[in-house]
């Protein structure tokens, strides 16, 4: 960047607070190498191989011993695929066939990227377990191959030192095999509000910029202070302005400590405020941040890194972990919301769908599979058994009617009492009052209401305007959901990424929503919104939002 001019990055801020530290880049995507021989001789032979060996080896000891870390951290499930792709990289077959190919004259990278194609192809047509696991095998292809090039490894960076992870974008599965202790910040090229990396970067409490263009050219190692309240990455920050940063940021967390207690406008009018989890490690933050329960338990997070479906008895455990976390609470799960952006090994979509966020995933994808849905709901009722935690069960991606209906009967014959649904879709919301008749309550997830509502998908960074939950078509749609509850007489709460947006959260209360639930990180600001507003303020600010033109002027 030349000199004089401004060395500030802007993108979208969606998880506050600041950071500081070293860039640490998610490497692109490993080049094919090319075919062009090598120089023949007997000596050339002999030293391909022995870097071709070298390299496989200190793949396999990379992967055996971020097993043996994994381990440690009690993922049994992470260091059993480590293992096994470590004992890929050991193959004897696979050294044999690189062998024969050097000595035909390839190169050590190229006889190890096509002897490992030879497998690819064989597991890849070998039924569904195995094809599963050819994602595996060519991440140690590309790790065995970015070696013997000298190119950065795939996937998220491994540092000592904490650093701001950068990336074009993150996948669920990147995410999954995050140490909180070392990402002290976010910041991705793409990605919207409502994207798995603006979500899980709440989650962890970690400050995090989407859509912000020219950070993917930030080079490894350079210090930058990345503001996720401003939507601002500072390149090589001043002393004086990291220490401002930092203070600003004390300031604001000490303030909000002081708001304890149920949610409640300033009247008295109760709104629930519970937490969203991914799982039993996000308990501590949702207790500690006084959540009242669990609004959205996102079972899918558990199973992120699966090629096969979880046992029994492992759904139960991770179930009652949560229940027995909330006695006096609610509990609302989700059932598997697969597909799309949270794509899972073992329930993998139909091949070649062109549009997989308008594809068979959520409940679409479970009817499909519904052995796998009969299993989960038997794990929660059984998890539930004997705990005073109130189990509320609902469903991802529900259309219409008739998939309300099926997913309570399922429920029922599960022996789960309280069936819900998600309204996601914009049909959903538009026929609630269809959908209140089959179910006991709604959850309305803004993040893909918002999504179809506006048709921008929640994954591209460069239509995060569109992904805003202000616009006041998404502000109609959560009014006619909770409308239609509040008629039936169903609760209606709110799960999306909106109910934890202070300001948002007073206007969605004041359209009817009837509980707020949010990553715990947001919970102490919300909790202070609501308490200086009273509720016939909130319905002024829902009437005012709802009859703005735009979503700025809504926010407004
Ligand atoms: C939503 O869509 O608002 C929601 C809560 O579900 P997810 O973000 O997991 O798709
Ligand atoms: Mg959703």
């Amino acid at each position: 960047m030349p000199d004089g001019r401004s060395r500030v990055l802007t993108g979208t801020g969606v998880s506050p607070g600041t950071g500081v530290g070293p860039v640490a880049r998610v490497a692109g995507a490993v080049p094919e190498p090319p075919a062009t021989p090598h120089g023949g001789t007997p000596d050339e032979v002999r030293a391909q191989r022995e870097a071709a060996a070298a390299a496989l080896r200190a793949v396999a000891a990379d992967l055996e011993e971020r097993g043996a870390r994994a381990a440690e951290a009690g993922r049994t499930e992470a260091r059993d695929v480590l293992g096994a792709q470590a004992m890929m990289a050991r193959d004897p077959m696979l050294a044999e066939s690189v062998d024969s190919r050097i000595a035909e004259g390839a190169t050590a990278a190229r006889a190890v990227y096509e002897a490992f194609g030879v497998y690819r192809e064989m597991l890849a047509g070998a039924g569904e377990y195995l094809a599963a696991r050819v994602g595996d095998l060519d991440d140690v292809r590309d790790r065995a191959v970015a070696r013997l090039l000298g190119v950065p490894m795939p996937g998220v960076p491994e540092r000592d030192e904490p650093f701001v992870l950068v990336a074009r974008d993150l996948a669920p599965a990147d995410t999954a095999v995050l140490d909180p202790r070392k990402v002290v910040a976010f910041v991705t090229e793409e990605g919207g509000p409502t994207s798995h990396t603006a979500i899980l970067a709440r989650a962890m409490g970690v400050p995090a910029v989407v859509a912000c263009p020219g950070c993917a050219d930030l080079a490894d190692g350079t210090r930058v202070l990345v503001d996720g309240t401003a939507g601002t990455v500072r390149i090589d920050p001043a002393e004086a302005e990291v220490d401002a940063a930092r203070r600003a940021s004390a300031a604001r967390t000490a303030a909000l400590a002081e708001t304890r207690g149920p949610g409640a406008t300033k009247d008295g009018r109760p709104v629930p405020l519970l937490a969203n989890v991914g799982g039993p490690a996000d308990l501590a933050a949702a207790l500690e941040a006084g959540a009242e329960g669990v609004g959205l338990y996102r079972t899918e997070f558990l199973f992120l890194d699966r090629s096969h479906p979880p046992s029994d008895a492992e759904q139960q455990a991770a179930y009652r972990a949560v229940l027995e976390a909330f006695p006096r609470g609610r509990v609302v799960v989700r059932v598997l919301d697969a597909g799309a952006d949270k794509p899972l090994a073992f329930l993998p979509p139909p091949s070649g769908e062109p549009n997989p966020a308008l594809g068979e995933r959520g409940l679409r994808m479970l009817r499909r599979h519904p052995e796998v849905l009969a299993g989960q709901l038997r794990a929660l009722a059984r998890a539930a058994e004997g705990l005073t935690a109130r189990l509320e069960v609902m469903a991802p991606m529900v259309t219409d009617v008739t998939e309300a209906r099926a997913f309570a009967a399922a429920c029922a014959e599960a022996g789960i009492d309280h069936p819900g649904v998600m309204i996601e879709v914009p049909a959903a919301a538009l026929r609630a009052g269809d959908l209140a008749r089959e179910v006991e309550f709604f959850s309305i997830g803004t993040n893909d209401l918002t999504q179809y509502a506006c048709a921008a998908d929640r994954q591209v960074g460069a239509l995060s305007h569109l992904q805003d939950p202000w616009q006041p078509a998404v502000l109609d749609l959560v009014s006619l959901a909770a409308e239609a509850a509040a008629d039936a007489g169903r609760g209606c709460g709110v799960c999306g990424e909106a109910a934890a947006d202070p300001a948002l959260a007073c206007v969605l209360v004041g359209l009817g929503a009837t509980s707020l639930s949010m990553s715990a990180p947001a919970l102490p600001p919300v909790r202070a919104a609501l308490a200086r507003h009273t509720f016939a303020e909130c319905r002024r600010a829902a009437v005012a939002a709802r009859s703005a033109a735009t979503a700025e002027q809504a926010r407004a």
